[in-house]
């Protein structure tokens, strides 16, 4: 579903991402960790096009991004929900009209959204929340949004940018259940984060990079913590 081969990723020279091969299958969920710099939201960046890569081939829900003309990005966009640190919801919107305007940009008949934007709200457990502005709900609730958002159409593959850096413990767990959700219903699911207890605590496959380089890919990670870390965070 991902494959990034010999992926390098240069600003101004320096290395964000680094000669970066990964293979992801359809129905996995896998973390992506690493310190801050290390090159997770780089990573995501060049998977949703919002960056280009400046050497290696990639490929996303069967796109060659490589070569994808300009003009089929949105249909490559179609295949994929984003959710980010910061929820990336429209403020004069309501949360009806935020979810609905990812349905009305591809195109989608104004019957299908009037039943469909209800539906994902209630998965992600904001039925009747509708009216309300993004300003009126607490982080956790505006990260649902965004991830309503992310789903309504439906994609193959979710990319997280640290959707939950924001969020208190008990929100976070609560935002990582529905991808966890998400997952089981078919979607190919990767998580940037560096929060560790929940990396560790949900043993699903983890990526780690470090200094843009891929330094580990364990099918069933927990976090490992490396001597320098481990001292740091008392194991
Ligand atoms: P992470 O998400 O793991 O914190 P990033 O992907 O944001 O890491 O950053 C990786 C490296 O690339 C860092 O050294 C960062 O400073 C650099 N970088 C990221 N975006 C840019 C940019 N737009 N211009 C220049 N350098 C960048």
């Amino acid at each position: 579903m991902i494959v990034m081969s010999h992926v390098t990723k240069e600003y101004g020279g320096v290395a964000a991402l680094d000669d970066v091969t990964l293979h992801i299958s359809r129905g996995e969920f896998v973390f992506l960790t690493g310190p801050s710099g290390a090159g997770k939201s780089t990573m995501i960046k060049l998977l949703h096009m919002e960056e280009k890569s400046t050497d290696g081939t990639m490929m996303v829900g069967g796109m060659n991004l490589n070569r994808l003309p300009r003009r089929y990005v949105p249909r490559l966009r179609r295949n994929l929900g984003v959710v980010f640190q910061d929820y990336k919801l429209i403020t004069s919107m309501t949360v009806y009209q935020n979810v609905a305007f990812a349905l009305e940009v591809v195109g989608a008949p104004i019957s299908y959204i009037r039943r469909r934007v209800p539906a994902v709200l209630g998965m992600v457990g904001l039925a009747g929340m509708e009216k309300k502005r993004p300003e009126q709900l607490s982080g956790g609730e505006q990260q649902r949004v965004s991830l309503a958002r992310a789903v309504v159409n439906s994609p193959k593959i979710i990319l997280a940018d640290e959707p939950t850096g924001n969020l208190d413990r008990t929100t976070s767990w609560e935002i990582m259940r529905l991808l966890t959700q998400f997952n089981r219903r078919g979607a190919t699911v990767l998580v940037a984060t560096h929060d560790w207890a929940v990396v560790d605590a949900m043993k699903k496959r983890v990526l780690e990079l470090r200094d843009g380089r891929l330094t580990r890919d364990d099918a069933q990670g927990g976090y490992e913590p490396d001597a320098d870390t481990s001292q740091a965070i008392g194991r």
